[in-house]
């Protein structure tokens, strides 16, 4: 059973208020009591998990193609990553992953995957740990520093074989010389149909095998070897963050909640509130880039 969470408590506490007295201030005094409440419990923890979704992304100006406002063609997300697209138009598919592994490569870390990076270092060395499981598929957690990175969706930067299996990392840019200037995003653009031969091909040998991105479709089941590890890290860790994801993917979206059931405390960090809000501990609303620094800054409490 899921223990109601104080965030919902507080939360109707800051509405009551501002319907006495709209002054922004006293909103601002009642999450900053949630801050110096969650700043204790984050000086205590030993094993904090830290989930991130797309917001995490969007602060390094990464887009996600989820929304009417972010297509590319006339496309959401939705429509082409999922293995039906895939084999239906690989051309179009790989045109769309050949546009956003471009657009990441130019991208740099936020001050939100920067703060996750020094937060692992700075407790590693107090013999604290730091794991983040993340359904971002870019680089940033790693190029940031983050040793402790479970990719559960995968990840741009590598294909896997459609008829070996073999996953390999690949920067490459462009992918491959027929996907050279493809992929651009407008609207009236036209397929550039190429030819399936002249798509990312496996270079093992004798293989030759239609390479496919190495993220997990829509639709599709997450890598158990993954899936276990996480597993382990949900169950271990003392205190939960969840940051930057609307929490409507699954099965991604219950991590936090699962944590919650065991009475562990979980924070979300959030442009808005979302279907799990419920049931966390903490709700700090706003951007990411600005709320996470703050709460995985140095404790007074850590030792030097
Ligand atoms: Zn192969």
């Amino acid at each position: 059973l899921l223990l109601p969470s104080t965030a919902a408590i507080r939360l109707l506490v800051s509405l009551a208020i501002s319907k006495l007295n709209p002054a922004p201030l006293l909103q601002v005094e009642v999450s900053q009591q949630n801050m110096s409440e969650f700043r204790s419990v984050f000086s205590k923890a030993k094993h904090i998990a830290i989930i991130t979704g797309a917001g995490v992304s969007a602060e390094s100006g990464v887009p996600t193609f989820r929304g009417e406002h972010e297509k590319w063609r006339k496309w959401v997300s939705q429509d082409l990553a999922t293995p039906e697209a895939f084999s239906r138009n690989p051309s179009r598919v790989w045109e769309f992953y050949h546009y956003r592994r471009e657009l990441v490569l130019d991208k740099k870390p936020s001050a939100v995957h920067v703060a996750i990076a020094e937060c692992e270092a700075r407790l590693k060395k107090q013999g604290r740990t730091v794991v983040v499981i993340t359904q971002c598929i870019d680089d940033l957690h790693r190029q940031a520093g983050s040793k402790h990175v479970l990719k559960v969706h995968g990840s741009l930067m590598e294909t896997r074989c459609m008829s070996c299996g073999q996953v390999t990392v690949n920067k490459r840019s462009p992918i491959c010389a027929a996907l050279k200037g493809k992929g651009a995003p407008g609207l009236n653009v036209a397929d550039a149909q190429i030819p399936v031969d002249k798509l990312p091909r496996c270079e093992e040998r004798d293989c030759h095998g239609l390479l496919r991105p190495n993220v997990v479709f829509f639709g599709e089941t997450l890598d158990s070897h993954i899936l276990t590890k996480v597993e382990k890290e949900i169950e271990i860790c003392d205190l939960c963050l969840v940051v930057g994801t609307s929490s409507i993917v699954y099965p991604a979206a219950m991590f936090g909640p699962r944590v919650a059931s065991r009475g562990v405390p979980v924070a979300e960090f959030n442009m808005s509130t979302t279907p799990k809000t419920e049931y966390f501990t903490y709700h700090f609303q706003g951007p990411c880039g600005t709320t996470l620094p703050l709460a995985l800054a140095q404790h007074e409490s850590e030792a030097f």
